[in-house]
């Protein structure tokens, strides 16, 4: 199955650049998908026609989301906000959804999700939630487990996906976020939080076609986790069913 991911936009001096860590299309080549990589502004037509390659699409990290999608102003922690990769994914996500192609969202990914579906998002977690833990540390590797998340329900994609061993509700993930869900979209079920409430995962309907979101990193982490290797397996084997029907 083929996986369209999309990218980050890295302002260089002389240009703005379309970037991605390695980490995901590695991360999606390792749970058999093959990863094509689009770029970060589509026009008009662009969506669908990446769409009709594509077997699966894969909403990676990066900057904030615009506040103004969800009918905010921004707080003075907002930086980075790009209209043009905002409004290309949303498309991508939209028509992706129309389709019954799955989706994967990772970090922005899934406030992007919530967002095009309604919701909105905590713009800053320090600076607007009491009593939250850590979340964004500073010069720490992908690769380290960070803080915890819990489980929420019973036969969740996600459960599912991570394969942990019976009984076990817990998984240490890494985490690289300021952001997080406000409202959730109507449509969604939370599948895991930190102890502090944040949410760290989302699903769609389990009727409806794949839809998963995480809030931490697991393309960071498949080398060192076969649980979050699992979340790209189960990514890629929907995407395979997907192609299989189309
Ligand atoms: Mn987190």
């Amino acid at each position: 199955p083929i996986i369209g991911i999309t990218a980050f936009q890295d302002p260089k001096p002389r240009a703005r650049y379309i970037a991605l860590s390695e980490h995901y299309p590695r991360s999606v080549a390792a749970g058999g998908g093959l990863p094509l990589v689009l770029p970060t502004e589509l026009g008009p037509d662009e969506p669908e026609a990446y769409l009709d390659l594509l077997d699966g699409l894969l909403l990676s990290g990066g900057g904030d989301v615009s506040p103004l999608l969800y009918g905010e102003d921004p707080s003075s922690r907002i930086d980075t906000v790009s209209g043009a990769r905002d409004s290309a994914e949303i498309a991508l996500f939209k028509a992706a959804r129309a389709r019954g192609m799955p989706v994967f969202g990772i970090c922005r990914g899934l406030q992007l999700v919530n967002v095009a579906m309604g919701g909105s998002l905590v713009q800053d977690i320090p600076s607007e939630v009491p009593g939250a833990s850590g979340h964004s540390p500073g010069s720490i590797p992908m690769d380290e487990p960070y803080h915890r998340i819990t489980l929420l329900g019973r036969g969740s994609r996600l459960e599912a996906a991570l394969r942990l061993p019976a009984g076990e509700r817990t998984i240490a993930v890494n985490s690289f976020h300021h952001q997080a869900v406000k409202v959730l979209a109507p449509g969604l079920e939370v599948v895991a939080r930190s102890a502090d409430g944040v949410v760290e995962a989302f699903e769609g309907r389990r009727e409806e076609p794949f839809l998963l979101c995480v809030q931490f990193h697991p393309e960071g982490m498949t080398l060192r986790s076969a649980p979050l290797l699992g979340l790209f397996a189960a990514f890629a084997a929907a995407a395979a069913e997907y192609r299989k029907a189309r």
